[in-house]
């Protein structure tokens, strides 16, 4: 499958048409940006590792019943998708404070929540992603009570499934950003990507952060944490 036109160019990856109608190519760049595009930056071989993981993970997720927009990993940077149109929201699974949760809130980072939360944003790059309640969704007719059960459903399902692969890695999955989108026959899939630049990933013993954390508050050593959660990843699936 070759690339054809680029269709769009995001901060991380950019789109392709293929010769397919219904087919992407998505092409992962080691570009970075956090606060809305305010810090900017490159993460050394992150383009490599966020395509292999992201679709190792999908993988997984499918294998659990989870219905995903994978098709084929093509080569380093380059994975063939199914085309579907994005939901615009931002859905926000946490297990423990972290982030603006801990802002927004007033509570320190670290605390294990009873049950997961479920949040979700309104992606628009012009408002800064702001979040957004169900009445909302339904008001903007960005998407129908029907798609946000199956969403929440799925969001959840994506939560038990992963934080038990990484709980077995060493890493605790403290929170991810999902999005999801409609096949031409209008129902739900995973969309987008998983990847240390969408999830907070600490390791289970020391609580180092090994996700775009290290990026967003400068703390140095931001391309030995990638390589060091695709390590463990690939560690777990050899045994
Ligand atoms: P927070 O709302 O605490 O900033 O982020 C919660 C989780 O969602 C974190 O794992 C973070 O990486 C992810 N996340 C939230 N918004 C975005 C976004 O706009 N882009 C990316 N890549 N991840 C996001």
């Amino acid at each position: 499958m070759e690339k054809l036109q680029q269709l769009y160019e995001g901060k991380a990856k950019k789109v392709y048409a293929t010769e397919d109608p219904e087919l992407l190519i998505v092409s992962y760049k080691d570009d970075a940006t956090a606060f809305n595009g305010v810090k900017r930056g490159t993460i050394q071989g992150k383009g490599v590792i966020n395509n292999r993981m992201s679709n190792r993970l999908m993988q997984r997720l499918e294998q659990a019943g989870i219905p995903t927009h994978y098709v084929r990993e093509l080569s380093e940077r380059d994975t063939l998708v199914k085309k579907v149109e994005i939901v615009p929201l931002e859905v926000i699974v946490r297990n423990l404070s972290a982030g603006s949760f801990s802002k927004r809130y007033g509570v320190e980072e670290g605390i294990r929540f009873a049950e997961p939360t479920v949040e979700f944003s309104y992606k628009n790059d012009a408002l800064g992603d702001p979040l957004i309640n169900t009445d909302s969704v339904l008001a903007l007719g960005l998407a129908t009570r029907a798609d946000l059960d199956q969403i929440r459903r799925y969001a959840l399902e994506v939560n038990r499934e992963l934080s038990a692969f990484w709980k077995s890695c060493g890493v605790t999955l403290v929170d991810f950003k999902l999005e999801f989108g409609r096949l031409p026959d209008g129902s739900i899939v995973l969309a987008d990507e998983i990847s240390p630049d969408t999830c907070r990933l600490w390791d289970s013993d020391t609580g180092e952060k090994l996700d775009k954390d290290r990026f967003r508050r400068d703390l140095g050593g931001v391309e030995d944490a990638y390589q060091e959660v695709m390590r463990r990843l690939e560690a777990h699936d050899k045994n």
